[in-house]
Order: C-alpha cells, then sequence, then structure tokens
C-alpha cells in the first residue's frame, strides 16, 4: 500500500521548527512495509491544503497529516480533509467529554474555541489523546484514508504508537512486531558493518539508528500473527547478540540508566557517586528511573579541588603532580565516594567539559572514569572528541560513559587484572 505524509504548519515551511514529526512516521511506516514515494510540507493556508491533499489522494492509498488539530482559525487540517472527502464531521460526545473533564480544574472550563476539536469524521475511527486535547482521527472512503495527526511530538509519537499503529496493522491484514536491541560503546558504522548482510533483510528487516553517542538496531517482523512475528525476529536477534557480544546492553530498554537500575536491584547493590564536570548529570539519569532510591543514596558534586580534597580525601600531590583531570585524581574520588556514600560500588568522572581545553591544553571532552568496589578501582579514559560548543553533548556523553563502566562490572566484564593495582 502506498502511503504518503502531509505536514501541515507555515512554521515548518519557514524552517522555524525541523520536521521531527515526517522524520518518526516515515521511519516507523518504512519499518511496516508500506511503499514510502512522497512526502510534502503545506503551510496553514486552505487553498493550498486542498490542492495538496487532492493531490495526494491521486497517487497513493493512505495519508497521514500532522499538524493544525488545535483551536485557532489556523487550525484546518481536519475540516480540509473531510471537505476533500466529502465526509461530514459530527460531534464525538466521548471526544468532548474528555475535553471537559482536561478542562475542568481551570478556572473557566474550556474555552469555546476547543469545542471544534471534538468534531470528528462521520463514520470514522478517532484516536484518543492521552497527552493533549485534540483527538485523532482516520477517514475512509473509496478505498482511501487520510489520518490526521496532531503537530506536537510528545502527542503524535505516542497518538501513533499506541493507536494509529494497530488501526494500520489490521488495515494492512498483518501484524508488525519491533524490538530494539541497544549498544554501547560502538559507533553506528562499525555497528552497522558487523551487522553486515542481517541490513539487507526484508523480513524482518533490520535499521541502524543513532542518537547521543549511541547505537541501536530495530528488528522489525510482518506476519499474520504475532507468534508468527517474534518465531521471525528471534533468529535474527540471536545472530546480532553473537555479533554485538558485550556492545548489547538490552532489548528494548528504554535508557542505559534504566538497565544500571535493574542491575543494582538485582544484586542487592548501592552506588554512589562523585562527579566533577558531570555535576549531578550521572545522578540525575539514575533518579529518573523509578524506584532508583533502593539502590541509590547519595552523589557528591565535587566542582572545586578543595571539596575533591576535603570531602572526599583526593590528596593535595595527587592533584599537584597529575592535574585534575587525571587517572589518579579519578580513583582517588571513586575511593573517597565510597567511603562518605558508605555504597558497594562508586563512580566517579572528572574531565573537561569545553568550550576551551584546560590550561595544562587537555582537550575538551576529555574525562577520566573511575568505579571503585570494596577490593579493586578500574578507571577509563574517554574522548568525545568535541571542543567548542558540545558542552552539552560531553556532560551528557561522559555521563552515559559512567554508565556504561557500571554496566560492565554488573555483568562481571570488569576483572580483576583490568583494576588499577596502585589504588587497590
Ligand atoms: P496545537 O493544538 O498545539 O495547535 P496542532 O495539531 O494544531 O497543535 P500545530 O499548530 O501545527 O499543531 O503545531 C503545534 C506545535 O507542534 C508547533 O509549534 C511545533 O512545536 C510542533 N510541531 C508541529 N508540527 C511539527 C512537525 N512536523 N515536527 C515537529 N514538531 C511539530
Ligand atoms: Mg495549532
Amino acid at each position: 500500500m502506498k502511503c504518503e505524509i502531509l505536514s501541515v504548519g507555515t512554521e515548518l515551511l519557514l524552517g522555524d521548527i525541523l520536521n521531527t514529526d515526517a522524520q518518526f512516521l516515515a521511519r516507523e511506516l518504512a519499518a511496516m512495509g508500506f511503499t514510502m514515494q512522497h512526502q510534502g510540507t503545506v503551510g496553514d493556508n486552505p487553498e493550498r491544503l486542498r490542492e495538496a491533499v487532492e493531490h495526494a489522494l491521486s497517487r497513493s492509498d493512505i495519508i497521514i497529516t500532522s499538524g493544525g488539530l488545535g483551536p485557532t482559525a489556523d487550525d484546518i487540517t481536519k475540516e480540509i480533509c473531510a471537505e476533500v472527502m466529502g465526509i461530514p464531521l459530527v460531534l464525538h460526545e466521548e471526544s468532548l467529554q474528555r475535553m471537559l473533564d482536561f478542562f475542568s480544574h481551570r478556572k473557566g472550563g474550556m474555552p469555546e474555541t476547543n469545542r471544534k476539536q471534538a468534531y470528528l469524521p462521520e463514520g470514522g475511527v478517532v484516536f484518543r489523546n492521552d497527552h493533549g486535547t485534540a483527538p485523532g482521527c482516520a477517514m475512509e472512503k473509496d478505498g482511501k484514508c487520510i489520518i490526521c495527526l496532531p503537530g506536537p511530538p510528545r502527542e503524535l509519537y505516542p497518538m501513533f504508537n499506541n493507536f494509529v499503529k494497530p488501526y494500520l496493522s489490521e488495515k494492512s491484514g498483518m501484524v508488525i512486531i519491533s524490538h530494539n536491541v541497544r549498544t554501547f560503546g560502538i559507533g553506528e558504522s562499525l555497528m552497522a558493518e558487523t551487522a553486515g548482510e542481517l541490513l539487507d533483510m526484508e523480513n524482518p528487516t533490520v535499521a541502524p539508528y543513532a542518537k547521543d553517542g549511541e547505537a541501536l538496531l530495530r528488528v522489525t517482523a510482518r506476519a499474520e500473527n504475532k507468534e508468527k512475528a517474534e518465531e521471525l525476529i528471534k533468529p535474527v536477534i540471536a545472530e546480532i547478540e553473537k555479533r554485538l557480544g558485550k556492545f548489547i546492553y538490552g532489548i528494548d530498554v528504554s535508557s542505559i540508566q534504566e538497565k544500571v537500575v535493574e542491575l543494582l536491584k538485582e544484586k542487592k547493590m548501592k552506588i554512589g557517586l562523585a562527579e566533577s564536570c558531570t555535576a549531578g548529570y550521572i545522578a540525575k539519569r539514575i533518579t529518573e528511573v523509578p524506584g532508583s532510591s533502593e539502590v541509590f543514596d547519595c552523589g557528591i558534586v565535587s566542582y572545586a579541588n578543595r571539596i575533591k580534597e576535603q570531602i572526599l580525601g583526593v590528596p593535595h600531590d595527587a592533584i599537584e603532580k597529575n592535574g585534575v583531570v587525571s587517572r589518579e585524581v579519578a580513583c582517588h574520588m571513586a575511593k573517597g565516594a565510597l567511603r562518605v556514600s558508605g555504597a558497594d560500588i562508586a563512580v566517579s568522572v572528572t574531565g573537561i567539559a569545553g568550550p576551551d581545553p584546560s590550561e595544562g591544553g587537555k582537550p575538551a571532552g576529555l574525562s577520566y572514569i573511575a568505579l571503585a568496589d570494596k577490593q579493586h578501582v578500574w578507571c577509563i579514559r574517554f574522548e568525545t572528541g568535541r571542543s567548542g560548543d558540545n558542552r552539552e553533548y560531553n556532560r551528557y556523553v561522559t555521563a552515559s560513559n559512567a554508565l556504561n563502566l557500571t554496566r560492565l562490572y554488573l555483568t562481571g566484564k570488569l576483572t580483576a587484572e583490568e583494576a588499577e593495582h596502585d589504588f587497590d
């Protein structure tokens, strides 16, 4: 089936915002096996929108629009689509009630302008909006279908995943199942090279993605039922596991911190932290995971050398001799954090977030990350390779590496031989 995305919004046309909805939808639809041949963007103008919808209908079976479902006068997508299809909009009581409930705690209740969001195509399908007021909808006629979705990504993504995907699966008579194999410590290109010919498969498909220093492979299968789809996926994931081994931190896990918290819980262990350049970023990410209080009591943001010495007990000489961004200081910080927090393991970070190199000429993006348990301390040197305007990236990716070092420890991948023997 041919599928086409039509993004609606003048701010998209003028480049004020990036069209991430189209990227998301295109990837999802292609992975579901739809034929993607066209994609369009049109402003909030009724004539041009009508023309774009008519044109899309002339060559595709399914049109998915994003944006223009809001309450204001320039939100016209659903109205124009229904008009082109010749389908009237009728009041959908359930949606109206949801909106009334949504606004019930606000002074003055629901603004009258919002009422139009509850008018939906007669005989169509309504997609509930769990993150906003505008419901999405599907209208069908003469073998063609238009699906209208809200513009804000935080509304569109869950609506698509929870309601539109099952609707489309049913339409295509197939069930589509995806699993994400998440990796850390291997770049997207090397990961893709290692996956090799698996990337050329048709069912299941294997697609590489990269974001914020991480790479993942998404395996998607189409079959007449869930069991058959899972059967197709199983050997492919086993093959990926064989090839990518210790780089894989989880399948369908939402983040590396989620995995770390899960492993700490499993082992009934607690983690302590001493963070310099990440200044609480690792603590933030660990505590994003519900239930993290079981595994985390204390993180120390030891930004100044004085705190590294006074609280963590880093010897003044270690800083003088090696510089504050050094293996020695990282190891002392981890040992100090272990003592102060009373945890089973502690992780420390000292590095240069940027934009400029350190006074001693060490590059921005360089960090030393140490992990101490009660017997040993391990340390890695890590460089993001990014200076200049990459402070946020450097801090994020450095925190990710600290979490990954923790994962390697908790899965038994750090050996006593690899430990820093001067710091035992
Ligand atoms: P609202 O009820 O918020 O008006 P809407 O469905 O009418 O939602 P728009 O008015 O088109 O959607 O867009 C609202 C906001 O959603 C935009 O300002 C933008 O931040 C975001 N947005 C819209 N379209 C896209 C897109 N294609 N990609 C990414 N973000 C988008
Ligand atoms: Mg709007």
